[in-house]
Formats: C-alpha cells, sequence, structure tokens
C-alpha cells in the first residue's frame, strides 16, 4: 500500500515537471510555480526521475529569470540526477543549459566545446523544442562569434519542427534570435519586422522575458535607424518592467543599450537614470554590454557638454573594439563606437580625428555588409519557413473557428429539429386521439369500435368466454336540446360519458357510437349480467340532476340491447346488430328500459317497468 502511495505521488510529480517544462515559454511564472511544487513533492517521495526533471526546468527558467549562478546549479544537479537514472535526453538538456551558462558569461569557445560533441546525438534522442533549445544554443555561440551565417544556419534547424502549434512557444525565441542576428548583419528594416511578429506572438503568451527582448531588439533596430525617438515608448515599458523570476529576469538586462536609445532620443535625464541602472548591474558585463555602457556614458558627457570626458569614457573600451576573438565586442557595437568616437570629435573641432573615427566605421560597415551578403540567403529561408508556419498557424486557427461554428450551428439546428419533432408527435398524437376518440365525452369513437370488436370477439370465442355488447340510446333526447339548447344536450351527453367511465370495470370499453348512442364491451360477461349492471347505470343516470341556467334537469333515462357471443353470433357486425334489435324493441316498449332477449320475443328488465308504461319525454322543468 505504502509503494503504492508514494509511486502514485511521484508520477504526479513528474507529470507536475513535465508541465512545467512545457510552459517555459508558454507562462513563465506557471512554469516555476510547477517546476518548484514538481520539486517539492518529489524531494517527499524521492523520486529521482521528477526531481530530475524538475530541477532541469527550473535551470532553464533561471537562463532567463534568475543569475547564471542559480542557473548553474539546479542544471548541475539535473545533470548529475539524469547521469544516475540514464536519462540521456535530461544529461544532453542539462549540459545544454550548463553551455548557455558559459556563453552568458562571455566563454563562447568553452560553450562551443560542450555542445559540438552533443549535435549529433541530441538531434537523434531529443524531441522537438528540446532539439531546437540545444540548435539554437549552438547558433547563439556562432552569432557571439560573430558568424552570422552559421547562427542562421542553426537558426533554421532549431525552427523546423518546432511550429508554433506543437513547440511550445519555442517560435518567439527563433523571433528573438532571428531580429538579433539581423541586426548583427545591418539589417535593421527586416529585424524590425521579425520583431513586430515575435512580439504579435507573444500577445497570448506570459513570456515577460521574451516580450522584453523583443522590445530591446525593437530599441536597438530603431536607434540604429536614426529613429530613437520611436523607441522611447518600449524603453520606458522596458524600464519599469519587474527584474527576477517574476519580471524579465536577472540577466541580460540590457539597460546599457536603453540609456544609448535614451540619450540618442535627447531624453537626458532618462539616459541618466538607465545608465545609473546599468551600472549597479552586479553581473560581469559581457564585452558588448561594456562598449555600450562607454557609449551610453560618452553620449551622457556630451550632452552635458562634456565631449572630452566622452571620449575618455570610449577609451576605456578601446581593446574590445580593436581586438579579435572571445573578448571582442560585436561588430554592431563596435560600430556604434566608431560613429560616437566621430561624432565627439567633430564637436571637438578635431576634423582629422573625426574622419579616421569615420574611416573605422566606414571599414567595419563594409566588413558587416560582406558578412550580411552572406547570411542574408540563411535569414531569406529562415523568415520564409516563420511565415509558413504562421499560416499555418492561422489556418488551424481559421478552421477550428470554423469548426466550432459549425458545431454550434449543427447544435442549434438539432435542439430546433428535435423540438419539431416532438411537435409533430405531440401532434400526431393529438390527431391520433381526435381520429378515433370523441372530444365531447373523451371516449372511443365508433371507428375505434370498428378496430377494437373484431379481435375482441374472436378471442373470446376462442377462449370461451362470453362477451356482451350493449348499444345505449338516450331517450328523448331532441326534447333536451330542445327545451334547453345544444349546450345543455352537450352537458347531458358529456356527464353520461364520464358516468360510463366511472362505472365500468377497467376491461370493459364505452365508446360514442354515434349522436346520442353509445356503445359498451363487456369481456368474460353475458348479456345478462350486462343488463344488471345497465338496470344500476340507469337507476343512477335516473338520479342525476343538471343545474341550468333556467331551472334544473332530472330524472333522465336511456334506453339499452344487450346481445353476447354465447348466443352463436360469431361476426362483430352480427353481434351489433342484435344488440341495435333488441335497442330498437326497448324504444318500442316505452323506454327507459334494457332489452337483453330476441325482438320477437322481447325481455324487458324490471327496472324499466314503470318508464315503458310512460313513453313521454323525461326532462322536467322546475323553474
Ligand atoms: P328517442 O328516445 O327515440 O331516442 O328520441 P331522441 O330524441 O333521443 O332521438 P332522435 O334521434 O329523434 O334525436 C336525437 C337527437 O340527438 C337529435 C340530435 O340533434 C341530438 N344530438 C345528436 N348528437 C348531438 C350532440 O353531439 N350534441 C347535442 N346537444 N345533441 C346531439
Ligand atoms: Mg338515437
Ligand atoms: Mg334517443
Amino acid at each position: 500500500m505504502a509503494r503504492t502511495r508514494a509511486s502514485d505521488a511521484a508520477s504526479a510529480a513528474l507529470r507536475k515537471a513535465r508541465r512545467a517544462w512545457r510552459l517555459l515559454l508558454v507562462d513563465a511564472p506557471e512554469a516555476l510555480a510547477q517546476a518548484e511544487s514538481a520539486l517539492h513533492a518529489a524531494q517527499h517521495s524521492d523520486d529521482r526521475g521528477a526531481q530530475a526533471w524538475a530541477l532541469l526546468a527550473r535551470g532553464v527558467h533561471g537562463l532567463h529569470y534568475a543569475t547564471p549562478a542559480e542557473a548553474e546549479q539546479d542544471l548541475r544537479q539535473a545533470l548529475a540526477l539524469c547521469g544516475g537514472l540514464g536519462e540521456r535526453a535530461g544529461e544532453l538538456l542539462a549540459t545544454v543549459g550548463l553551455a548557455r551558462v558559459a556563453l552568458r558569461e562571455g566563454q563562447v569557445e568553452r560553450a562551443l566545446a560542450m555542445l559540438r560533441p552533443l549535435r549529433d546525438e541530441g538531434l537523434a534522442v531529443l524531441r522537438r523544442d528540446q532539439r531546437g533549445m540545444m540548435l539554437n544554443a549552438i547558433a547563439g555561440c556562432h552569432s557571439a562569434q560573430g558568424d552570422s551565417e552559421r547562427a542562421f544556419a542553426y537558426l533554421y534547424e532549431a525552427l523546423r519542427g518546432s511550429g508554433p502549434a506543437r513547440g511550445n512557444g519555442f517560435d518567439i525565441v527563433v523571433y528573438c534570435n532571428l531580429s538579433h542576428e539581423l541586426v548583427q548583419i545591418g539589417d535593421h528594416d527586416e529585424a524590425l519586422a521579425q520583431v513586430e511578429r515575435g512580439l504579435e506572438r507573444c500577445r497570448d503568451l506570459r513570456t515577460p522575458r521574451l516580450r522584453s527582448v523583443l522590445l530591446i531588439n525593437r530599441v536597438i533596430c530603431l536607434t540604429e535607424l536614426e529613429r530613437a525617438d520611436e523607441a522611447l515608448a518600449s524603453v520606458r515599458e522596458v524600464a519599469a518592467m519587474p527584474l527576477g523570476a517574476r519580471g524579465r529576469g536577472a540577466a541580460m538586462l540590457h539597460f546599457e543599450a536603453m540609456a544609448v536609445a535614451a540619450l540618442r532620443a535627447g531624453a537626458t535625464t532618462l539616459g541618466a537614470e538607465l545608465l545609473e541602472r546599468a551600472r549597479a548591474q552586479e553581473a560581469a558585463p559581457l564585452a558588448d554590454e561594456r562598449v555600450e555602457l562607454a557609449v551610453a556614458q560618452a553620449l551622457l558627457a556630451r550632452a552635458r557638454g562634456d565631449a572630452v570626458g566622452g571620449l575618455d569614457a570610449l577609451r576605456t573600451v578601446v581593446e574590445l573594439v580593436d581586438g579579435a576573438g572571445d573578448d571582442s565586442a560585436s561588430l554592431r557595437v563596435r560600430c556604434l563606437h566608431a560613429r560616437v568616437a566621430s561624432e565627439l570629435r567633430e564637436t571637438l573641432g578635431e576634423p582629422l580625428a573625426a574622419l579616421h573615427d569615420m574611416r573605422r566605421w566606414q571599414r567595419l560597415n563594409a566588413l558587416r555588409a560582406r558578412l550580411a551578403s552572406r547570411a542574408r540567403y540563411q535569414a531569406a529561408a529562415l523568415q520564409t519557413e516563420l511565415l509558413e508556419l504562421r499560416h499555418r498557424l492561422e489556418e488551424n486557427d481559421a478552421r477550428r473557428r470554423a469548426t466550432e461554428r459549425a458545431r454550434a450551428e449543427l447544435a442549434a439546428a438539432n435542439a430546433q429539429l428535435s423540438q419539431r419533432m416532438a411537435q409533430i408527435e405531440s401532434l400526431q398524437a393529438a390527431l391520433r386521439e381526435q381520429a378515433t376518440h370523441d372530444a365531447l365525452t373523451g371516449l372511443g369513437n365508433r371507428r375505434l369500435l370498428g378496430d377494437a370488436l373484431p379481435p375482441l370477439v374472436a378471442l373470446a370465442l376462442r377462449e370461451r368466454w362470453p362477451l356482451a355488447v350493449a348499444l345505449i340510446d338516450l331517450d328523448h333526447f331532441k326534447a333536451v336540446n330542445d327545451a334547453h339548447g345544444h349546450d345543455a344536450g352537450d352537458r347531458v351527453l358529456a356527464a353520461f360519458g364520464r358516468l360510463l367511465g366511472e362505472r365500468l370495470r377497467a376491461s370493459d370499453k364505452a365508446f360514442r357510437y354515434g349522436g346520442e348512442e353509445f356503445c359498451v364491451l363487456l369481456p368474460h360477461t353475458h348479456a345478462a349480467d350486462a343488463a344488471v349492471m345497465l338496470e344500476e347505470l340507469l337507476a343512477q343516470w335516473r338520479s342525476q340532476v343538471f343545474a341550468l341556467d333556467v331551472g334544473t334537469l332530472r330524472a333522465l333515462t336511456f334506453s339499452a340491447g344487450v346481445a353476447d357471443t354465447g348466443e352463436g353470433q360469431r361476426v362483430p357486425t352480427a353481434l351489433l346488430k342484435a344488440a341495435d334489435a333488441r335497442l330498437l324493441a326497448a324504444k318500442r316498449v316505452g323506454r327507459a328500459c334494457v332489452v337483453v332477449r330476441t325482438p320477437a320475443a322481447p325481455t324487458v328488465t324490471v327496472a324499466a317497468a314503470t318508464a315503458a308504461t310512460e313513453p313521454a319525454a323525461p326532462s322536467a322543468l322546475r323553474p
């Protein structure tokens, strides 16, 4: 039992850890929460697999949102755990994460040395977005080396199979890196277009880090395009974003790049403030960050009328802009440095020195253009692929919406249809009722009698039990109508129908045969017994009193003729005919009686004797 519970908890922890991994680029805060909750549960149940994946997810989250040292700690633990468990994919991913830590610390060669041996195995072992993460890290190394061509090639590879629908948000990373790389080769307009696409994709996701990176790329593009004033809104947005795990992270904050933009836009106070924040950063700055910091300082000094101080600031990073290798700055910031240096020389009235820096800027730009022409092919291919993915995403979306719409329409049509069917069914039932029943009395009509009688006769004959058939005709009914009106006649008819319903056994059946005539079928009953029942009914009918608008109506009678199957009538019509003949006989002998013998020698029952001698209309109007 205890074992089962422990392993259940373990699998729940593992599920959480995997969920954290999937959410890394979709909902970063939730990814962290899931990873920590998974870690807690995994430690509790000593589930090493879940622990490894939770640490891996938190470590990769940390690459963006924590300090490199914190990320490194999680990733190293994940690496050790995965190694112990033989989780090769986890080991590879932890190593990729550690290479990114090295890259963040400016150790490009070391990072590449870690990644190179994994590449082929990673392609075989890792799944979609995991593979993308590895290839993206390799791209980052080449980018840091200024090898845009290779960077594009790897980004291109990273993107394949990591479409928006299945890549867990990985395509946004590609937009970030693609725009970054396009900036490196000086394709600022194109970079800006990628930034806007990335920002649009970010809209539905909670990835403040990726959004901030895209916004910073936008700021850099606009600054390079001499449209720094348009970048101020983005600068302010990023500057206002909280840092750390709940904001845009703790690493690569780019305050210096934003300071340059603000100062280029003439926003000196904002620039100075951003510069302060850049200086206050704890992590050791990368070469690019140091050069941008110096440029921002130079621009601030110039804005305050101290061009000489500005040049001094630029001089502090000369070895980074002149050198080559791991610790040299990118072409972009070297261009920036040369250009600002030239501007400062010009301000100081030193045209020759200004020209010298301008030439340096020109040489760097030419180099940038050469690299760009080779990289551009890869960039174009990548952009085409991204566009295709976007289209597919939109198509999927449209299809999903169309399906949902169609489903809703179908459901509405179905509801309407079933409502209509219910209506039709109840209409049909009403029609059936109308066709077989009499509306006034609620009894079956003659048609229903025609259907019911033959099988009942057949059954009675086969089973040898008697079936009595009685025909009842209200006496002097015309007089009721004539004296009290048709409505009063209707009331009397309905009352007689009710009386039949109350009096008869459940197995007996009553029908309205026509006008004021009724037919009653009594299974398992001889005519004589039926006559007894009818006499009682006659007495009851006679005792009914109808209160009318004017006066009352009482002492109503009926005449009845009864036959049964025991007399040799084997055909339903013959039975009815015999009953009808006896009814006629009852009328003839004076009404208000029940006749059960043939008309030749009619037997008039006792109950009717008095009425038989008194054939007058029974309706008595007593005002
Ligand atoms: P008898 O005793 O000989 O049967 O006399 P009667 O007046 O009952 O017989 P007759 O056949 O002369 O008249 C039957 C009357 O029943 C005529 C008709 O208007 C009336 N009637 C038939 N159907 C209805 C009905 O649905 N409602 C009303 N109010 N009267 C009806
Ligand atoms: Mg009649
Ligand atoms: Mg009658």
